[in-house]
């Protein structure tokens, strides 16, 4: 069965103090509400890594991601982390090919291919994410767009490598714009990145890769979008720096 995971994108915010009280919050929360087989993942900022690593201690559904790697090993690349730096510090995910990264830092899929590969030679699961603009939706053109994005970037990954990675649908006009893609829409395009993985790694392997929805997830819209067959789990921005709306949206399945 393939593994359910709701992941909170922190972005760039949250000081060291906010940082650390979200974090108990969710994990207090996570107890005491005894929530089973959803896996929690919390991707901070990198400074944020080692004091939220701390705080989720041995805490069993809950794991550390971060949000972004460098494509490059080691050496003189100043500003840049490296995979195998997050993963001594017990980081599990990284989310990889963020539209803001595509757009602001212009990651090209070449690199992203890359960074994928750094992520998983160490260890790393990537959430890889992918998703239309607006402009492609209106163009009709939405499905090849993503399902272009993946050949470029995973499909050189050998069968037991793909199986590795996890895959976010993050319609680009859904992201913090408070405009949801509908449950069927969501819907709609995880069979078809489901049935593109299965054309290229079989069907076993296609029905146990997790594909995440991202997009303006709230807790008034999880359930719904997690009743879905092929939506399992989300990939979540501004919920996921409340921890109240961050677990409700996590108990939504
Ligand atoms: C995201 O940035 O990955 C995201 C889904 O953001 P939001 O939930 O705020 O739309």
């Amino acid at each position: 069965m393939r593994k359910k995971i709701v992941a909170g994108n922190w972005k760039m915010n949250m000081t060291y103090d906010e940082g650390q009280k979200l974090t108990s919050e969710i994990v207090n929360m996570y107890k005491d509400e005894a929530i089973q087989d959803v896996a929690v993942v919390l991707n901070p900022p990198f400074p944020h890594i080692h004091p939220v690593k701390k705080l989720v201690g041995d805490t069993a559904g809950i794991y550390v991601g971060a949000q972004n790697c460098s494509d490059k090993e080691a050496g003189a690349f100043t500003g840049e982390v490296s995979a195998k730096i997050l993963a001594s510090f017990g980081v599990n995910y990284v989310i990889l090919g963020h539209s803001e990264r595509r757009e602001y830092f212009k990651e090209s899929n070449e690199l992203l291919a890359a960074k994928v590969k750094q992520a998983i030679a160490n260890g790393l699961t990537p959430i890889f994410c992918c998703g239309e603009s607006l402009e492609i939706r209106t163009a009709g053109t939405h499905e090849s767009n993503v399902k272009f994005q993946l050949t470029a970037s995973l499909f050189d990954l050998s069968p037991e490598d793909f199986s590795k990675v996890v895959i976010a649908y993050e319609p680009i006009w859904a992201i913090g714009t408070g405009k949801t893609a509908t449950a069927d829409q969501a819907q709609e395009m995880h069979a078809a990145l489901r049935r593109h993985i299965a054309s290229k790694y079989g069907k076993e392997i296609a029905n146990e890769t997790s594909i995440l929805y991202g997009g303006s997830a709230n807790p008034g819209n999880a359930k719904e979008l997690f009743s879905k067959p092929d939506v399992d789990g989300g990939l979540i921005g501004g919920a996921s720096l409340k921890s109240r709306d961050f677990i409700d949206i996590v108990k939504s399945f």
